[in-house]
């Protein structure tokens, strides 16, 4: 038998009963596969159901704020997502009549659909011949054909979708591509893949080689960025001020001013910041905490500090506010102000 009717005989029996897979409703497959990027089954299902129960449709999504939006995205990081969804629903209800594209050329048009999600799109949902090239795919092809490429660098790319091309079945595409991303969650896993009870592994060059633990190729680690954070606490009449990001991952989200920097900051330093944005007369601060509070994202570590200022600053951008959870604020946000609810007075 060949190896995708292999992969699609496995998958009719042991595949994951996910919520998504209920139904083949773009819009749903959609917001899944958006939500799946970078974020744990588990997490990623957590969210979907409640996503799908506060925005149940493409109409719902479209005609919401995009503050909204954000809210329910906290905690999940890489808000990007949540604000291309929420731009490409209005795109689509707005200028395509409410109808979801049906092909992967015209899918990869939309902002926030790159390959990936407009290959899964128009296979699960209209059964086109696309291949979907994920991390378990990666991993996958790597093995059976021992693909010394780095599964990391942008021009491996070609060569692992030439190869998953070749694999697609004749039919059932878009169960082929859910089969493989179930088989490599489960079966030919990252650590310990379970090749004893692999139904390819007559046809994988990794295992008859011995050689599964070399693959996937990796090339030297990307390098991690290290950034200083310094927050400033401005409080006046048991509010705080907060801004609106204009740009980055947190674009559109909130947070206390902030002065970032690639070495750490001295107060002075951190002063003269806020004369020249407030012009601000007389102006103390005072540390919250001499500990900083880190913060990892994917290429970045962040050292953060808090400093509080009290009745000095008034403002042209920004708002005081009395409760925060009005405001989508990122993860690094909410560490401090659980940390120092009860010292702050803040709700
Ligand atoms: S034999 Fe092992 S390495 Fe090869 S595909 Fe199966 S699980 Fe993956």
């Amino acid at each position: 038998m060949a190896l995708n009717k292999l992969i699609l005989n496995w998958y009719d029996k042991n595949k994951r009963d996910l919520p998504w897979r209920h139904t083949k409703n773009p819009y749903n497959i959609w917001i899944s596969e958006i939500i799946l990027q970078q974020t744990r089954m588990e997490q990623g299902i957590y969210y979907y159901n409640r996503f799908i129960s506060r925005f149940p449709d493409l109409k719902t999504l479209a005609t919401s704020d995009e503050k909204d939006v954000l809210l329910l995205w906290q905690g999940l990081g890489y808000y990007s997502r949540a604000r291309n969804l929420h731009y490409t629903s209005k795109h689509i209800y707005n200028q395509l009549n409410s109808e979801f594209p049906e092909s992967y050329e015209e899918l990869i048009k939309l902002k926030g659909i790159g390959d990936y999600t407009a290959s899964a799109i128009s296979s699960i949902c209209f059964e086109k011949s696309q291949p979907v090239l994920d991390g378990n795919v990666f991993r996958i092809i790597s093995r059976v054909y021992e693909i010394k490429n780095p599964i990391d660098l942008n021009k491996s790319r070609k060569v692992f979708k030439e190869k998953a091309k070749e694999m697609m079945p004749s039919d059932r595409y878009g169960d082929y591509n859910q089969a493989l991303m179930d088989f490599g969650s489960i079966i030919c896993k990252p650590l310990n893949p379970l090749c004893s009870s692999c139904v390819i592994s007559k046809f994988c060059s990794a295992f008859n080689n011995n050689s599964v633990e070399y693959y996937p190729v990796k090339s030297s680690k990307s390098k991690i960025k290290l950034l200083y954070f310094d927050y400033i606490v401005a409080k006046h009449k048991n509010q705080f001020l907060i801004e609106q990001i204009k740009e980055g991952i947190w674009k559109n989200m909130f947070q206390f001013p902030v002065h970032v920097s690639e070495s750490k900051k001295t107060k002075k330093e951190v002063i003269k910041f806020l004369l020249e944005k407030y012009q601000a007369k007389n102006l103390t601060i005072k540390l919250i905490d001499s500990e900083f509070i880190q913060h990892k994202l994917s290429h970045i570590n962040i050292r953060s500090r808090f400093w509080l200022t009290e009745n000095k600053i008034n403002v042209d951008e920004g708002i005081y506010v009395s409760s925060f959870k009005e405001y989508p604020m990122s993860k690094l946000m909410h560490k401090f102000i659980e940390k120092y609810t009860h010292e702050l007075s803040i709700s």
